[in-house]
């Protein structure tokens, strides 16, 4: 019974529903699992009928035409109702996966967001940097040129880090103007060139919002995944970094090597889970 339920029931994966083929491949199954059950059912209960007198058809040819009836009639029926369900699970699927997306998906900058970077950062791996960003003197922009200027340079910047971090890199707006990225593969020092890279790009580049001609600058703490530290150690590590590269003035790349002993007790440790700002 266990294993004729398990059978009868949908075994729909919601994710393999994307595509109209697995509509159809979905009616299909659900058609002719139908039409075998009432086969099955007819070849139990028609003998019965004879005996019990309900029928005088002989049983061979009530059979015979149950079939018939089976592929006819119900196949037919539970063809269609089977397509119309596949229908509604598609739509689901795709509504669910629209919301997963949105919730994963910072409105401003279109990049990944702080809780699918936190993810993220569970499955890096062990040979992958992670790299902090804040825009420097950030506030002054939208204090001399409104909300909306600044809303403009986080998406610029945004850009930027998409053009020098593309996949298999993974880019986040962690909030406000601060930004994650994982630079997986090739060796850290390579890793470490491209964020200073970003850097010089993100320095040199005018945007022009409003009519105004605006510059800025960001500064980056970058530490490194490797066996035995867990994403939180090396979001920390990160962070301080980062605040250190204040520290030093801003608009520069430190790595977590340069920061002092003495520091790891002067700045608290960060996790990715309050929205704070980094520095
Ligand atoms: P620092 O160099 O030390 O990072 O200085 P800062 O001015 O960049 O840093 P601070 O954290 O003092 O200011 C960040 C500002 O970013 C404060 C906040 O009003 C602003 N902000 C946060 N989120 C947004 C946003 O989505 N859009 C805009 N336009 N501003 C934002
Ligand atoms: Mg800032
Ligand atoms: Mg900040």
């Amino acid at each position: 019974m266990k294993y004729l339920k398990k059978w009868i029931m949908l075994q729909v994966d919601l994710d393999s529903f994307h595509a109209r083929g697995a509509v159809y491949a979905f009616a299909l199954k659900m058609t002719f699992r139908a039409v075998i059950l009432a086969f099955l059912l007819n070849i139990v209960a028609l003998p019965m009928f004879y005996w019990i007198g309900l029928t005088s058809m002989p049983v061979a040819e009530a059979i015979l035409l149950s079939v018939a009836f089976s592929w006819l009639f119900g196949g037919a029926i539970s063809g269609a109702l089977a397509y119309v369900m596949g229908q509604v699970i598609r739509d689901l699927s795709l509504s669910r996966a629209e919301f997963r997306r949105l919730s994963r998906t910072d409105t401003l900058s279109g990049l990944l967001n702080r809780r699918a970077f936190a993810e993220a950062l569970e499955n890096a791996g062990t040979s992958a940097s992670l790299a902090i960003f804040d825009l420097d003197r950030f506030k002054m922009i939208n204090d001399s040129h409104g909300h909306s200027a600044g809303d403009e340079v986080i998406k610029t910047v945004s850009r930027a880090i998409t053009t020098v971090f593309q996949a298999p890199h993974t880019v986040a707006r962690l909030g406000g103007e601060e930004f994650g990225v994982i630079i997986q593969n090739s060796t850290s020092d390579n890793r470490l060139m491209q964020v200073e890279i970003l850097r010089q790009v993100v320095e040199q580049q005018v945007m022009t919002v409003n009519g105004a001609a605006l510059r800025t600058t960001i500064s980056a703490g970058v530490a490194e995944f490797c066996p035995g530290r867990g994403a939180d150690e090396v979001y920390s590590l990160a962070d301080r970094a980062l605040y250190l590269a204040k520290a030093l003035g801003r608009n520069r790349v430190v790595h977590e090597r340069e920061i002092p002993e003495r520091m790891s007790q002067t700045r608290p440790a960060t996790d990715l889970s309050p929205a704070t700002d980094a520095a």
